[in-house]
């Protein structure tokens, strides 16, 4: 037994609970190019995407798992030919159904496809609140106009909708505005998220990071708008990381309650993962969902609390934010096991603050636009 790897002692001793959600990449392919995508750099091409019969496979192992809800996202899950085949097929499976879509390809016959294949929820992300500076954060057109139009369909077909708003330096003056959008949508939320800083946004953070005084305006007026629109829209609010004092619970911890595959096949803790090179993601053409979910290096190496370095082993916070995220650990600190430095008591923190403060306010204006190489 001694020979055993930690990770390997770690999944003998604790059987891991089920996950609560299958976030499902069909496809790195996307109409839009947002500087902020949190697809990898280098992105999964058409040809090495899935088939629908894999996938359907995999949907079917993932309820079996334990899993409750099956998102569909990519890039653009709309993309797909098969996308409401694989709705029907989840919907069957028992899976609570979202779809998470830039919405440009949304048109009628498609809403009453999805509505009739079972699916229960859709999100659509708006890249500001007026056409000129949505289009130009979309890199595409008429992109705007396209997503309100989306918007009309989803509640005209009665399916609950979710305005995304993903904020940074260059559209926070339009939130008052977004949450006016939200709620003229008929969206029964809006996730106020701002940018947290993997794949394309690490990129771009120079040119996309708010300044503190940005932050606090926002949070101001998230506060005052979450009481006048109390019953009205449900307001989540995600503060950037580089300017708190604690880190979020990324992904509600690793390897504890979601798993995310990519087009290809690779079973990832997080969306972010493969940032951590030295990690080996294992594949569904290899093996099953359930023998990954327990068994996988990669989910046991930072599950739980026992790989935890100080100061987060013995810290009364460890089963509430575990430690923070382990891609922004390795991508600031060099060491994916460090704590993140987010936290307070992380020894780079004051670094992290530094480097936001001195980026906001150069005010770099040049951002790179998500593609595929
Ligand atoms: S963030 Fe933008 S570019 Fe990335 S998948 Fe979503 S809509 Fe497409
Ligand atoms: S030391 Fe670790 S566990 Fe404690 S608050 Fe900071 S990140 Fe969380």
């Amino acid at each position: 037994m001694n020979d055993l790897a930690p990770a390997t002692v770690n999944a003998a001793r604790h059987a891991p609970a089920p996950p609560l959600a299958m976030l499902m990449e069909l496809t790195h392919r996307c109409p839009l190019k947002c500087p902020y995508c949190s697809n990898p750099l280098a992105m999964d091409r058409a040809r090495d995407e899935m088939s629908t019969e894999t996938w359907k496979r995999v949907i079917s192992e993932a309820a079996a798992l334990g899993a409750l809800q099956g998102h569909f996202s990519g890039g653009e899950p709309m993309v797909r030919d098969d996308l409401v085949e694989l709705v029907r097929h989840a919907h069957r499976e028992g899976l609570y159904t979202n779809l998470i879509t830039s919405a440009v390809l949304l048109d009628k016959r498609r809403m009453d496809e999805l509505a009739e294949a079972g699916l229960d929820h859709v999100q659509i992300s708006f890249q500001g609140s007026e056409t000129a500076l949505a289009d130009h954060i979309a890199g595409l057109r008429h992109a705007h106009v396209k997503k309100l139009a989306a918007a009309r369909l989803v509640r005209g077909a009665g399916l609950a909708l979710t305005v995304n708003a993903v904020m940074h330096r260059r559209n926070l003056h339009q939130l008052p505005a977004m949450l006016d959008l939200a709620v003229e949508a008929g969206a029964q939320r809006i996730e106020v998220a701002h940018v947290q800083y993997y794949g394309w946004a690490l990129k771009n953070r120079a040119a996309l990071i708010p300044t503190r005084a940005q932050l606090d305006e926002a949070t101001r007026i998230v506060e005052v708008a979450r009481q006048k629109l109390e019953g009205v829209l449900n307001i989540d609010y995600v503060v950037p990381d580089y300017y708190a004092s604690r880190p979020k619970a990324c992904m509600g911890g690793w390897a504890r309650r979601f798993f995310n595959v990519t087009p290809s096949g690779k079973v990832l803790p997080c969306h972010a993962a493969e940032t951590i090179g030295h990690l080996h993601f294992d594949t569904v053409q290899e093996k099953s969902l359930a023998e990954i979910w327990a068994h996988s290096e990669a989910f046991n190496v930072y599950r739980g609390t026992e790989w935890m370095p100080e100061p987060c082993k013995g810290c009364d916070r460890a089963e509430i934010d575990w430690g923070g995220c382990r891609c922004q650990a390795l991508a600031l600190t060099g060491d994916a096991a460090a704590t993140d430095p987010a936290c307070g008591l992380s020894p780079h923190h004051a670094m992290m603050k530094e480097l936001a403060v001195a980026e906001s306010a150069a005010g770099a204006e040049d951002f790179a636009y998500r593609m595929i190489s």
